[in-house]
């Protein structure tokens, strides 16, 4: 038989989880023009492309550029998708061992971190992961419901996810009809009564988890006034030797938005955003079972022997009365069957994308990029040297004859397994069927697209229903 990898005798590679992670494997393998590679990318859902379709806010359309790329991969002749096919459940371990030679999990981090104080389960009270994931038409999530006649919400932690639904909260109507937004997010959001937004640091400006771009965002929103209280914007002792010690320029940056943010005068504006830092909420009250307020505790921030700048709790305390929480500090992988995983980090365990057992020997054949590699971090290009650093081990150990040796290598027998076990799966065609739909929808409402939210409508929209 000639080497796995040769044009008699193709690589075969699986991978499950079509996000940016995803598309990242298939064209670092591409660019080995000396590898015969076949690839079968798996998910889910009908429709591909991750968090870059469900999770880059719907007012970032730039960021969504991407696809455009992930579209050009999926047109080389040795990849197919197969949307609508759970690894789990409708292809297990044992399929994809005895059909491909590699297989690359790189399903992301679909859930959220919790805050772990009591009250987190009242109503009003929700994950930024469910909010986006509603707003942005994610199927899982279209039927959720958020009490947009609050006018007072917190968001805490102020990471870019934050800044994400913050900014949702803030736009007008007008502003998000531009965008492709799911429709009936849309229609909520028109009758909104939100009119106080709060964003909680538990750290102080120059240990923000926002970036420049996005804190700059803030200060340019048509209907809304954004504040920071003087004293919050004025740095500590820590963070400034931290400052010196370190120059960073988007911390500066930070920084002096933050700064120019605590000397504006408010201008009337139908809504505010006020960022705070320096609290930790200890507590959600609740008044019938409804969040009615949240209770914090002022911190003050000192430095770690490590050198880091962190937070510690004084005996101040504030409650903040608010009708509507999202806590944002931070999404969170899942396990996957039959996979080694790190629960506390919610990783696969792996060394630098080889799947590890929990004694550190390496597990024939699996491999992961993305958060799910790494954990939840990073923008979406980060995902571009990720997969890379996988592939690189991918190529290398094929060359050392570590690799899976599956039982079927025609391309067809995946095709005809799926065609019993998940007959109506999406192929490429399929979603570039759905595709087409959602843009002619949009043209005709001078939007980007209109989105599909309900996994039938996809499939009867492909004949797949
Ligand atoms: P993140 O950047 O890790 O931010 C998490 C935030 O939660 C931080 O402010 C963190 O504070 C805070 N936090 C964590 N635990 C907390 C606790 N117990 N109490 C209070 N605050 C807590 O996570 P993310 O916002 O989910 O974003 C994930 C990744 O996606 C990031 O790399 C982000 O840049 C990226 N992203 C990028 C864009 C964009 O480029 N426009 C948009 C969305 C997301 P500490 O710093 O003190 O830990």
């Amino acid at each position: 038989m000639s080497a796995v990898g040769s044009a008699e005798n193709p690589l075969r590679v699986a991978i499950v989880g079509s996000g940016p992670a995803g598309f990242y494997t298939v064209s670092n393998f591409l660019k080995h023009k000396d590898l015969h590679v076949e690839m079968d990318m798996f998910d889910r859902l009908p429709t591909p492309f991750g968090l870059v379709r469900a999770g880059v806010a719907p007012d970032h359309q730039k960021d969504k550029s991407v696809m455009r790329a992930y579209d050009k991969s999926a047109a080389s002749p040795n990849f197919r998708f197969y949307g609508n096919v759970e690894y789990g459940s409708d292809i297990t371990m044992a399929d994809l061992q005895e059909h491909y030679h590699q297989i690359m999990f790189t399903t992301g981090a679909p859930f959220d971190r919790d805050l772990d104080i009591p009250g987190e389960d009242l109503t009003g009270s929700h994950s930024a992961t469910e909010f986006v994931a509603w707003y942005n038409g994610h199927p899982d999530f279209a039927s959720r419901s958020f009490d947009l006649s609050q006018e007072n919400v917190a968001i805490v932690g102020i990471g870019n996810v934050a800044m994400d639904v913050a900014r949702i909260l803030c736009k007008t109507y007008d502003e998000l009809a531009e965008t492709d937004m799911a429709d009936y997010a849309l229609e909520a959001l028109k009758r909104s009564k939100v009119k106080n937004v709060y964003l909680l640091g538990r750290r102080g400006p120059a240990q923000a988890a926002f970036t420049p771009p996005e804190i700059k965002e803030m200060g340019e929103l048509v209907d809304a006034d954004v504040t920071v209280r003087s004293d919050e914007a004025k740095l500590d002792a820590a963070s400034l030797e931290a400052m010196e010690a370190e120059a960073d320029k988007n911390v500066e940056k930070n920084v002096a938005y933050i700064n120019e943010y605590s000397e504006r005068e408010l201008t009337g504006k139908s809504r505010l955003l006020t960022i705070r830092f320096l609290v930790s909420p200890t507590e959600v009250i609740g008044r019938d079972g409804q969040v009615c307020a949240i209770r914090m505790v002022k911190n003050e921030a000192y430095q770690s022997e490590d050198g880091a700048v962190r937070a510690r709790a004084t005996d101040v305390f504030e409650d903040l009365p608010v009708g509507l929480l999202f806590r944002s500090v931070g999404y969170r992988g899942v396990a996957l069957p039959e996979i080694p995983f790190h629960e506390s980090w919610g990783t696969i365990l792996n060394d630098q994308g080889r799947v590890q057992n929990s004694d550190g020997s390496q597990v024939t054949g699996l491999y992961t990029a993305g958060w799910i590699k790494r954990g939840p971090s990073g923008v979406i290009g980060t995902n571009k040297t990720c997969a890379q650093e996988t592939v690189n081990c991918m190529v290398e150990d094929l060359g050392k004859g570590t690799h899976l040796n599956p039982e079927h290598t025609d391309p067809q027998a995946m095709e005809t397994l799926l065609q019993t076990r998940k007959p109506n799966y999406l192929s490429w065609t399929d979603w570039k069927t759905l595709d087409e739909i959602e843009h002619s929808k949009g043209e005709a409402a001078g939007r980007p697209r209109v989105k599909f939210t309900s996994v039938r409508e996809m499939l009867a929209a492909t004949g797949k229903g």
